[in-house]
């Protein structure tokens, strides 16, 4: 099911969005495929040939790659720039490959971050030590072209997998309570610099224990799964959904106003009504609240309280029906 081009056409449209992380397509949104379309790619060393030469061999698009002569540049450019993956040799001036390491270790923004040694200490007990740094790989110079490229398509398969258990709910596959809030914050931060407008809408499903009571606790389930995906499929590329509680969903619009936001709102309450799911046939309705920063608010916390008073009041209206925040 997807909404109608007259209804999408009143939300303001806006390329790609460019994140530190990198570029994300609506891929993720569809979920299953988790596709981030561009790799971040850090590459530390104090030889600019073997920069060059990493730049050739990884010359892609889908790969960014950013260099550094030293540890000490390469923590300087994490300042700005968010890797998936580190590529670092380990003899370097100011600060070498092991320190470097050590630096970035134990920061919780890197615990994604695959870390490769690139380097020709070879004896077992250099890549012991490498091992003892926690580095997910060692590749060995010179370095075969064909391996090295097979050993970065590998660091960043494990990475899209882990990203994708980290940062979504395993029964409906949209994002989860940690991830939906951490991506709120960020777009809230671009509506206060950029000042353009933000809606949130917080969905919960109607009777929902009263499903589970009826059907069993595997058919209410399926209710969930069944809603998120139409929520999920109904979304443009940059919106975003997670499941914030056990039948809570909550819904980021950017750019969108409380006016688009209500018509979206309204139009996934219908979607959602006219479901008919599994084999009992349930049939079950939402109901939500919407807030619209910066009208209502321009932080998380008092934005979210904003759309869980109107999601209220639209249970106490009578439910199946979307109320805005006042
Ligand atoms: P209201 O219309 O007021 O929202 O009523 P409700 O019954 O939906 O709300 P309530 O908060 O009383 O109940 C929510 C129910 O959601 C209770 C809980 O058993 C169920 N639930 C929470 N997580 C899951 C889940 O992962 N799977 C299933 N099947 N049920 C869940
Ligand atoms: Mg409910
Ligand atoms: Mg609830």
């Amino acid at each position: 099911m997807t909404m109608p081009e007259g209804v999408r056409r009143k939300f303001v449209k806006r390329p790609v969005r460019w994140y530190e992380e990198g570029v994300y397509t609506a891929g993720e949104k569809k979920m299953g495929e988790f596709e981030k379309s561009t790799f971040n790619i850090l590459v530390v060393d104090d030889d600019e040939n073997v920069l060059q030469l990493v730049k050739i061999i990884l010359a892609d698009r889908k790969y960014h790659l950013v260099t550094a002569r030293d540890g000490k540049e390469a923590l300087d450019k994490l300042g700005t720039f968010r890797p998936d993956i580190i590529i670092c040799d380990i003899l370097m001036p100011n600060l070498d490959g092991y320190q470097f390491r050590d630096a970035i270790r134990d920061r919780d923004e890197y615990y994604l971050t695959s870390f490769i040694f690139m380097s020709a200490k070879t004896t077992t007990e250099d890549r012991v030590r490498g091992i003892e740094h926690g580095v997910d790989a060692y590749i060995t110079k010179p370095f075969d072209v064909v391996e090295f490229r097979a050993i970065v398509n590998s660091m960043i398969k494990k990475r899209l997998q882990l990203e994708r258990l980290v940062n979504h709910d395993a029964l409906t596959h949209v994002y989860n309570k940690r991830k939906i809030i951490g991506e709120l914050e960020r777009e809230l931060q671009r509506v206060k610099r950029y000042s353009n407008s933000l809606s949130i809408i917080i969905v919960d499903i109607d009777h929902f224990k009263q499903v589970n009571d009826t059907h069993g606790h595997p058919e209410g389930d399926t209710v969930l799964e069944t809603i998120a995906e139409t929520a999920r499929n109904s979304l443009r590329a940059i919106d975003m959904i997670g499941r914030i509680g056990g039948e809570e969903f909550l819904i980021i619009l950017p750019e969108t106003d409380l006016n688009g936001a209500l018509i979206y709102a309204d139009r996934l309450r219908m979607m959602v009504a006219a479901l008919v799911i599994g084999p009992n046939d349930i049939k079950v309705t939402i109901s939500g609240g919407i807030a619209t920063a910066p009208a209502h608010a321009v932080d998380r916390e008092p934005l979210i309280r904003k759309a869980d008073e109107a999601l209220y009041e639209a249970k106490r209206a009578g439910r199946d029906r979307i109320a805005c925040a006042r």
